[in-house]
């Protein structure tokens, strides 16, 4: 039987949690012959989302949740949810209703009946957000799409349900500076993507404020790209380039200021290339130190139980 995990980080959500349970439970009880799990993950919050927590599991047996000693951020909630689930479909929802559980089914179906390891929300129109926000997130993504080569685009959130292989792939990946939205393009897999208007949560406040949003675009960059280290490398070629032309001046018109500032220049150029070696040696150690999985298996020839992909007669007349 197919059991689908719902993980929900929790952060002082005491105003929507009640309507996120009833909701999310109409929705996905009525997927027939499917069992399934809440996963609470109660991340330090200081209102009385923990005892709602405590409630629910004692009153609805699918209920389970997790409470953390403090706020360790909603990186570090999903882990703790995917690590704790025991469902072959895993799904991460926000607790303030901006993920429509109305989708479940859809995503549901796709994972179990379509073939896709992964089906995906992705987040069109931004009503619920500021201006400012808006802008500074399609920015950062636009960026990190070229730094990191990953595909990780704005709108493409957490809101995503799983089959076991992916969530596996995962949590093989244990680094400590967690940015799943990176984690989720990193580990491949086929993704399903079904779109999904932005609404305003359903009640209480957002986490995020200016200072944490940029605290985590600087996470993302720096968790899956090693292009800043390349900046003194780019320095010191330009660098050598400008002492080069002033050396070739001073030849033909030979006066000390020039001479001196050439040489300046190249002893500048040499020390930004000597820190951009000394950069690429730590970069290196960095994603050494990550202990990511070199390869990941999507498949292999033990698990093909039965040939019916579409075009797979005209490939049986060819090997036969
Ligand atoms: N969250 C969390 N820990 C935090 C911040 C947020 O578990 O430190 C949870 C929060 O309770 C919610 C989800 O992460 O379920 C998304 O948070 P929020 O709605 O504030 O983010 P936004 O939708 O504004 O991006
Ligand atoms: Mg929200």
């Amino acid at each position: 039987m197919n059991k689908i995990s719902i993980i929900v980080p929790c952060f002082n959500e005491e105003e929507v949690l009640p309507a996120f349970y009833q909701e999310t439970k109409k929705i996905v009880s009525a997927i027939e012959q499917t069992p399934y799990e809440f996963i609470f993950i109660d991340d330090g919050s200081k209102d009385h989302t923990l005892d709602i927590l405590r409630l629910l599991s004692y009153q609805d047996g699918c209920c389970k949740y997790i409470s953390f000693s403090r706020n360790f951020g909603k990186e570090a909630a999903m882990y703790a949810g995917l690590t704790e689930a025991t469902g072959d479909y895993c799904v991460i929802m926000d607790a303030d209703l901006q993920h429509p559980p109305a989708l479940l089914p859809a995503m549901y179906q796709a994972v179990s009946a379509e073939g896709y390891d992964c089906c995906a929300g992705k987040r069109v129109g931004r009503e619920g957000d500021g201006f400012l926000r808006s802008f500074l997130s399609k920015s950062f993504y636009h960026v990190i799409q070229k730094m990191t080569h990953l595909n990780m685009s704005d709108g493409a959130g957490d809101f995503r349900m799983m089959n076991r292989r992916m969530v596996n792939a995962i949590l093989e990946m244990k680094e400590y500076n967690r940015y799943t939205k990176g984690i989720f393009s990193f580990v491949g897999f086929e993704t399903k993507w079904v779109e999904f208007h932005n609404v305003e949560r359903a009640a209480g406040k957002t986490k995020w404020n200016i200072k944490s949003l940029f605290s985590y675009a600087f996470d993302g960059i720096l968790s899956f790209s090693t292009a800043p280290l390349k900046i003194p490398g780019v320095l010191g070629l330009i660098l050598l380039l400008i002492s080069a032309g002033l050396g070739v001046t001073t030849v033909f018109h030979p006066k000390t200021w020039l001479m001196v500032t050439a040489i300046m220049i190249f002893l500048g150029s040499l020390q930004m290339l000597m820190v951009f070696i000394l950069g690429q040696y730590l970069s290196k150690d960095y994603l050494e130190n990550k202990k990511r999985p070199i390869y990941i298996v999507r498949e292999e020839s033990d698990s093909v139980s039965s040939l019916s992909t579409g075009n797979i007669t005209e490939f049986k007349k060819a090997v036969r």
